[in-house]
């Protein structure tokens, strides 16, 4: 599935790096990073969790 991150909505409170921090990073600037755009069989369900965990329902999957 496609990872998709609203960038209107987020507020940079690092909440899915910590889901999924092989997938969100916060730079050094506190700008969101996402290091991949696809879902893997590994990272799913990590993705999910930070899906879940966004205040901002900022992330979204996509088929
Ligand atoms: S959890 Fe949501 S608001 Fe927070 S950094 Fe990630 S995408 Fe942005």
């Amino acid at each position: 599935m496609k990872i998709k991150v609203d960038f209107d909505l987020c507020e940079s409170n690092a909440l899915c790096e910590a889901m999924a921090p092989d997938v969100f990073e916060l730079d050094d600037d506190d700008y969101l990073v996402v290091k991949t755009d696809e879902t893997t069989p590994e990272n799913e369900a990590e993705v999910r969790r930070a899906v879940a965990a966004c205040p901002r329902a900022a992330i979204s999957l996509e088929e």
